[in-house]
């Protein structure tokens, strides 16, 4: 009787074992995923949502998203929710980097694969990270302004500072930079990053920087199209709209449509429907105990983070009909 009820307890412990560690869809075959995005107000991350819905759907999963909206206790809550709902994994495009330590470790705790999309979740043991080569991105920026503007005054208009791929895209852009303004030929009146990459705080930031500066600006190297699309707002305002350099990335349409004018220099793309499937192949074979493809092993504080980084396109007038042939928009969408 007592090994009977020692044996019955060893077999509870370790049937409870595994059940912690096995999430609530016990069919990996259709597995649930929740995609918790920062900002769904924001241009590319609807696309990239509509893409990782369709690509994870092909692969027989289900997806629930939820958008934050640039609040971060709202995006703590609503992982927390996915983890009560016991999905099997969680895609999250965080807002706050640095803040997910132990809502990810609850998670994994509860037997859900993370991972960590577009932006890198610091100090925290995610399973995997899929991006764009963000500091590329920077160069690529850089690279295209320097091009146009080799010689004058710059000004640094950087992402949110809670995002971690605003200081990579910093570190890519001086990279290109530091030998003009060890030259002398390029001199950096000043940076500053932007609260939530939110395009009114950046067109606050060039009219002081232009009232401030006289107005002798010759370049801006701003981080994405949204704040690209404030600075170029206050530039208009002096009449200065395309006769300063500025850089962008995303390939949002307006965007596109100010690099097609001339009142954005560049802007950079990068493929949302590759990441967004590769995302969702990702996601399922880390669900279904497969080994999805690497090319990186990043470190985020905590580990070396199993990472796959894309590679992303500078875009100008010259090259702008790539976007029409990687089917990104029309040719009507463009007025090609
Ligand atoms: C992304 C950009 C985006 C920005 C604002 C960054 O982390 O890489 O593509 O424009 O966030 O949402």
């Amino acid at each position: 009787m007592k090994r009977t009820l020692i044996s019955t307890l060893l077999a509870a412990t370790a049937l409870g074992g595994v059940m912690f560690a096995t999430p609530a869809y016990a069919s990996k075959q259709k597995p649930v995923i929740g995609f918790s995005i920062d900002d769904l107000r924001v241009e590319r991350w609807a696309r990239d949502r509509d893409y990782f819905v369709e690509a994870a759907g092909k692969l027989g999963a289900e997806v629930n998203v939820q958008s934050a909206d640039a609040n971060e206790q709202r995006q703590v809550s609503q992982i927390e929710n996915l983890i009560a709902k016991k999905v099997d994994a969680i895609v999250i495009v965080p807002f706050n980097s640095k803040v997910l330590t132990n809502t990810v470790k609850e998670a994994r705790k509860a037997g859900i694969k993370v991972i960590s999309y577009d932006r890198l979740i610091l100090n925290a043991d995610v399973d995997a990270y899929i991006s764009f080569d963000n500091e590329r991105v920077g160069s690529l920026q850089a690279e295209g302004v320097v091009k146009k503007v080799p010689k004058g005054n710059y000004y640094l208009l950087g992402g949110s500072p809670t995002d971690n791929n605003a200081k990579l895209l910093r570190a890519g852009q001086m990279k290109v930079l530091k030998p003009y303004v060890d030259k002398g030929d390029i001199k950096i009146l000043g940076d500053q990053w932007v609260k939530d990459w939110n395009p009114e705080e950046a067109l606050k930031i060039m009219e002081n920087v232009l009232t401030k500066n006289a107005n002798k600006i010759d370049a801006v190297v701003a981080s994405n199209d949204g704040t690209a699309g404030g600075a170029i707002q206050a530039l208009a305002a002096q009449k200065l709209a395309g006769k300063v350099a500025i850089s962008g990335q995303d390939a949002d349409l307006a965007a596109v449509k100010r690099v097609i004018e001339g009142t954005q220099t560049l802007t950079v793309y990068k493929p949302l429907k590759l990441i967004a499937t590769e995302a969702a192949k990702m996601t399922v074979q880390l669900v279904k105990g497969e080994k999805p493809k690497f090319t990186h092993k990043l470190d985020n504080g905590f580990k070396k983070v199993d990472s796959l980084l894309l590679t992303p396109t500078i875009i100008t007038k010259e090259n702008v009909d790539l976007l029409v042939k990687d089917n990104f928009y029309t040719k009507e969408q463009l007025g090609l």
